[in-house]
Parts: structure tokens; sequence; C-alpha cells
């Protein structure tokens, strides 16, 4: 049932929540159907049974239930195959867990116990270079309360309001969750608006994005929400509910003869930073530059070949990028292979973070300022069909690893239309501050 609700749900929403009445079906994954996955559960039974040390992405199941793991590991126990039995394992990046995916190795642990006879008690969580035992017992309870709720949510007894988060954004359920929250006008479509300040105004009877934008404020005293976000939440509330983009402050951008949009593609497994993604615009025309690392060995000349590139320019550029991964990249990437703090600084100085200035100065009505949600907004597409945060991610993953270089050329198209992406944004700006010059 929870994979249902998890998994299928997204395609069946139409028949669990009354208030949605329509959604496009065309990312939806496609899904083993019942039969298979029941015949992926016999087998992997059969392999239980010949006693095999690990078992990977198998499917496993109980009367109710059935899940997808990582891995199973054989440990030493009674069950119904005599001296020994599997506990979920996960792989992750470190120990700091999540409740939901806490929730998710208790789930699978029920599973296994029901499947195989016995107490499976705990799951396991490996990293790189530690393996953490999770004991699952204090979290029945919790899990019973959930499956519960979902069981009432199928046969609604339950309508749920969901909180739409930054979490949504890897969640299947995340359209749905939106287009519910949009029916509903739940604060929680505002951006800067979490669980935590949404009970907060809650307490002051403002239960929708429309009493928020209405509301007035002036005497209100909140705990954990400053003045100052209060009124930035009702901005983003009225923009919201009149479809109008705010300018907060005017902006200057510096002028350069040379305008570079970078994006940098670093990969979290291997440790490494393999691309650096660079637009140029200069004397009226534009041309994307990628300077590319193909192995951990080749990122120092891949940095200082981009460094070359820019000593060309001197100081007469202007880097734009989003959020503050950049400079980051730059501080990592100099410190790393003991490059002269001189060449940062001059990087850092004539940069200027896209981002910032969206949160500082201007208001649009969207629930998030990641790069897509704002050139989606403006009217930009990306070409790559997977475009998700994890695309870049899953496309190195295919050409550093298994030589695709296919999947190669469209990492580079997925980067250059980022950096496109970053380059309408600032024209975006320069129009909305002055429909006339703009470009
Ligand atoms: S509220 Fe967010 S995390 Fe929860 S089910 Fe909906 S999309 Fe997923």
């Amino acid at each position: 049932m929870l994979l249902y609700l998890s998994k299928y749900g997204p395609q069946k929403e139409k028949r669990i929540h009354p208030l949605i009445q329509s959604r496009s079906t065309k990312h939806l994954h496609n899904l083993p159907v019942e039969q298979i996955i029941h015949k992926n559960i016999r087998q992997t039974f059969s392999k239980m049974q010949t006693g095999i040390s690990v078992l990977n992405h198998s499917w496993i199941g109980s009367d109710n239930y059935v899940a997808k793991t990582e891995q199973l590991v054989k440990v030493s126990k009674e069950s119904i195959f005599d001296s020994f039995a599997y506990v979920p394992l996960f792989y992750r990046k470190n120990l700091r867990l999540k409740k939901y995916f806490v929730m998710e190795g208790v789930f699978l642990t029920l599973i296994c116990s029901e499947m195989q006879g016995t107490e499976i008690d705990y799951f396991l969580v490996k990293t790189k270079d530690e393996q953490l035992q999770i004991d699952v017992e204090d979290k029945l309870d919790v899990l019973e309360q959930d499956l519960l709720l979902i069981s009432n949510i199928v046969n609604k007894i339950t309508i749920p309001t969901p909180n739409y988060t930054r979490d949504c954004k890897i969640c299947e359920w995340k359209q749905y969750c939106k287009n519910l929250a949009k029916v509903t006008g739940d604060l929680t479509l505002i951006s800067g608006i979490g669980k935590r300040i949404k009970s907060e105004l809650k307490k002051l009877n403002i239960n929708s994005v429309s009493e928020l934008a209405s509301a007035n404020l002036e005497n209100a005293n909140l705990e954990f929400t400053s003045k100052k976000h209060l009124e930035y939440i009702q901005l983003q509330a009225r923009s919201f509910v009149n479809d109008e983009n705010i300018i907060r402050e005017s902006i200057q951008f510096p002028e350069k003869t040379t305008e570079l949009y970078v994006d940098i593609e670093g990969s979290p497994y291997q440790d490494f930073v393999w691309m650096i993604g660079c637009l140029v615009k200069e004397k009226g025309s534009v041309e994307h530059k990628n300077f590319l690392a193909k192995s951990p060995k080749e990122e120092q000349s891949m940095f200082e070949s981009f460094l070359e590139f820019l000593r060309e320019y001197d100081t007469n550029y202007i880097l734009y990028h989003w959020s503050q991964a950049e400079p980051q990249y730059f501080r990592n990437l100099t410190k790393k292979h003991a490059i002269p703090f001189s060449s940062l600084k001059t990087i850092l100085d004539n940069s200027l973070d896209l981002f910032k200035i969206f949160k500082e100065k201007t208001i649009l009505p969207i629930s998030s300022y990641t790069l897509k949600e704002v050139a989606n907004y403006i009217g930009f597409q990306w070409d790559e069909p997977l475009s998700d945060g994890a695309t870049s991610i899953v496309l190195f993953d295919k050409w550093y690893n298994y030589g695709d270089q296919k999947a190669l050329r469209r990492a580079i198209l997925y980067n250059s239309d980022d950096c496109k992406a970053l380059m309408i944004i600032k024209n975006f700006i320069i129009k909305l501050q002055n429909p006339i010059k703009g470009e």
C-alpha cells in the first residue's frame, strides 16, 4: 500500500483527492505492473533460500506491503531459512539521516520481518567510511500511525493538506502536492514559508495566501518570524495573488565589455570538479565554452586553463552565477591546487550572484527561487528532456563510469542551457526595471 502511494500514487491522484481535476501525465514513470512486482518478490525469495550473501535492488513483500530495497545483506539469525536472514542496507553520503529516510528503513525491516518469519529489529546504513545499525523498535509506533494515515488517505477518510517545502523537490508527489496547495491557497506555496511559519501565521488566523496578502500585520509579533521577514512574505503573497513582479530596490549592473555566465559541474561522489561551463557575451556575440576534466588528475589543469582564459580579459569582465556554489567551488579549487590567492580575489571581485539579487531586490509570483523555477517563469525551457537538479549527475555518471560519449554531449548541452538561463534572467531584470531599455 505504501508503494501504491509513493510510486503509483501520482498516477492515481485524481481518484485519491477530490480537489485535483486534471494534470499532465507526460512525466510519469513507467512502473512495473503488479504481477511483475510479485514475480520479482518470488525471485528474491528463491535467492534468499540459496543463502546468497548479498542481494541488490530486490523487491520484497508481505501480505499487505511491497517495496524495493537498495541492498539486502545476510546475517546470522533464526528465520524460515534456518540460521540466517536478510536485513536492509542503504548507501548514503553521510549519516545525517532525515526522518523520511529513517521511516523508509523501518518500513523495509517490517516487510523483511514478515517475509522471513522472524523479527528483524534493525537496518544498516553504510557510508564511504563507516556503517551504522539503526534500531527500529522505538519507531514502529510511528510507522503504524503513518500507515494508518496512508490507508485513510487512500480510502478518502482523510484529505491531506501538504506543506509544499524544499523537501518536495525530490518527492514523487511533488506535482500533486503543488496542485493541491494551489487549489487550497496553502501558505507553504510562498517562498520563505515553511511548516513553522505556517503554524505561526495560523495563530494570527491567517490560513491562506490571499489572507496573508490582505492581512494587517502592523502589530503582529511572532516568535520565530522577524518583522522584516513578515514584510517579505507578505510581498510574496501579494505578488502571487496579483500575479505581478515587484522590484523592491533598483539594481545596477556593472558596465563591462564582456559578460560571462558561469555554471560549474562537480561530482559529489568522485569529489572533483569536472566542468566549468561559461557563456561568453561580448561585442554582440554569444558563445558557450566548456573547460573539461576527464578525471580528478585533470582538475588542476582544467582550472588553470579557465584562469588563463579569464586573464585575457584582465578585470574587464563580469562573471554572473547563481547562488554561492560557484564562489565556493573557486575557493576550494584555489586551495586544493595551491593557486595564488590573487587569482581567486580577481574572480570574486568581478562576480555577481543573480540569485542574491532575486532574494533581496525582486519578487516574482513563484514558490522558490531556483535557477530552473525563475527561468521557467520567464519562459525559458531547457533542451535536455531530463531537467531536474540531478540531471548533470546522472549524465556525468553515464559518461565517467561507462564511457557514454552521448551522455557527455548532453551534459555539455545541459550546462550550456544553465548558462543561457543566467543570461536570460539578467536581461529580464533589466527589462523589469526599465521596459524600454531592456533587451
Ligand atoms: S508534501 Fe512534499 S514531501 Fe510530502 S508528499 Fe507532498 S510533495 Fe512529497
